[in-house]
């Protein structure tokens, strides 16, 4: 993996919350933060260009704000992603600051990914960042999405970045077992798929991947793997989703 990785020239990291963030308290996870500060450190002393897709402004928001219960209300959601995203900010800074790497905010939304003049301004923004030696940090821009804040959609968002900035590895950090070839509850012989070969993403038709317990499994699962394959084409590298990997190296 970490050879792999080395190779790698520009790399976007999507980390998700439940990585990020501890789920019983809504803190920040220092520790494994600074680990994965240690590793983006690493990386970027081989040469590897690195942006931060990160999750987790509304698990942290939440605990800001009191909303400890089950479910919560869009203008919630989004009243706790504005409060946490300044706190997920700071902690990126503060992991990053130990070896003196620069952090760059971004938030976007889908919308800025596709609409031609938002898409070329947030690319030239984000290349000039990578350029400076900056690691940019992108999350979406909650309080203006609306109908897109759920679980599963920085995945997208991560992929429109990576192919956005030409990127030629996408690594997916997540704690949760996600790509199979076929639907797992229709087969359960389905093959896992740890790292997506770059067949799977240099074909013109989205390859069809499925997402164990995804209650979205369908549509939303298929743009991702749209966005992949985008990526291939667009960046002719290999998109690398890694799942179960707690760490980058
Ligand atoms: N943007 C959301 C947040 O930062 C997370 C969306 C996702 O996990 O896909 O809390």
């Amino acid at each position: 993996m970490s050879e792999d990785l080395s190779r790698a020239r520009r790399l976007v990291v999507k980390i998700g919350s439940a990585l990020l963030v501890d789920q019983e308290s809504g803190a920040v996870r220092r520790d494994w933060l600074n680990a994965l500060a240690d590793d983006i450190n690493h990386l970027r002393s081989t040469g590897t260009e690195i942006l931060v897709v990160s999750s987790g402004a509304i698990a942290v928001g939440r605990r800001h704000l009191g909303l400890m219960q089950k479910s919560i209300r869009l203008e919630e959601k989004q009243a706790a992603a504005a409060c946490g995203q300044i706190q997920l900010a700071h902690a990126y800074q503060e992991a990053l600051a130990r070896h003196g790497i620069s952090v760059a905010q971004i938030l976007l939304t889908l919308g800025d990914t596709e609409e031609r003049r938002r898409h070329l301004n947030a690319r030239s923004t984000i290349v000039q960042l990578l350029t400076m030696g900056a690691v940019p940090v992108v999350n979406e821009n909650d309080t203006v999405a609306t109908t897109e804040i759920r679980f599963g959609d920085n995945d997208r968002l991560a992929a429109r970045v990576a192919a956005m900035i030409s990127a030629d590895t996408l690594v997916l950090l997540s704690d949760i077992d996600e790509l199979y070839e076929r639907d797992p509850r229709q087969d359960p012989n389905a093959d896992h798929i740890a790292r997506a070969p770059s067949h799977h993403v240099s074909r013109r038709e989205p390859v069809e991947l499925f997402k164990k317990g995804d209650p979205h499994l369908g549509e939303a699962q298929r743009v991702l793997v749209g966005d992949l394959a985008a990526v291939g084409r667009e960046a002719r590298g290999e998109v690398v989703p890694v799942h179960e990997a707690e760490r980058l190296l």
